[in-house]
């Protein structure tokens, strides 16, 4: 993946998710992890290769594009709640996806808000669902962030350095609640953390980036000190501009 400005954000990169997995991205600033994340739900488009989804086909292709979006849940490190509505308002925002550009100015239908109020039980902030979102501390407006993923009714969940703005403590529960509930509703998880030790304890495999490469992939109990001083290298592999990188196209698998 090259942006217009001609870094190469991610070099051949072939990876393959496997459905239920909860996948946690490491490497430091500028590795690659939010590119590939955003290949990942098709808001950029790789510049060369493609991504397949095993449900909604190469997810280069318009229809299939949408589809699986619909899909997929991302949630993110700044949560993008909009803080003056109600935290109801905010995870129903998730349901746009379902529909039409007429249906998004109708009332949201009673089967929708009932999905909310069941998704806000299950981050534990039922008793919130009136209340401003603005007036949520920050874990709080995270799990709000989770509950509009989660009512899309995702298969896939996308996460942004989820945890990166938490204190330890909070930013523990939260990519707890985060892992019991893909592990619950069987759902594959694709995670960015900067924290090493989150991600041995959480994750079923990692993915370590760096340069735009992926320089480890394997269980978390494989990921020794070396590896870990081979993802955070002060030396960078990657090419600053494609035309010095000399590669064939770069292929995401999903
Ligand atoms: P990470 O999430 O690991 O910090 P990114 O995927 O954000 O890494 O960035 C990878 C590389 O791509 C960096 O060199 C970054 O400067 C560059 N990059 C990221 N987004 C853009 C963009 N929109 N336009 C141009 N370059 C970008």
């Amino acid at each position: 993946m090259t942006y217009s400005n001609g870094v190469a954000a991610l070099l051949p990169t072939t990876l393959s998710f496997v459905g239920g997995e909860f996948v946690v991205l490491l490497g430091p600033s500028g590795a690659g992890k939010s590119t590939l994340l955003r290949c990942l739900n098709g808001l950029v488009k790789p510049t060369a290769g493609k991504i397949v989804s095993v449900e909604h086909g190469d997810i280069c292709q318009k229809a299939s594009l949408r589809a699986h979006r619909r899909r997929t849940g991302m949630v993110f490190q700044q949560h993008h709640l909009i803080g003056r509505q109600s935290v109801l308002s905010n995870v129903l925002m998730g349901r746009l996806g379902y529909c039409s550009s007429l249906g998004s100015l109708m009332p949201w239908a009673t089967s929708d808000k009932h999905l909310a109020l069941r998704v806000l039980d299950r981050v534990g902030l039922l008793d919130r669902a009136l209340q401003r979102a603005d007036q949520l501390s920050g874990g709080q407006q995270q799990r709000v962030g989770i509950a509009r993923a989660l009512v899309q009714e995702p298969t896939l969940l996308l996460a942004d350095e989820p945890v990166a703005s938490l204190d330890p403590a909070t930013a523990e529960r939260l990519l707890g609640l985060l892992r019991d509930i893909c592990k619950s509703d069987g759902l594959t998880a694709v995670i960015s953390l900067h924290q090493v030790e989150f991600a041995k304890q959480f994750a079923d495999r990692i993915v370590g980036l760096h340069g735009g490469q992926v320089v480890f992939d394997g269980a978390p109990t494989a990921l020794t000190q070396t590896e870990v001083q081979q993802i955070y290298a002060t030396t960078s592999p990657r090419p600053e501009r494609i035309a010095d990188a000399h590669v064939p196209p770069a292929t995401v698998t999903q």
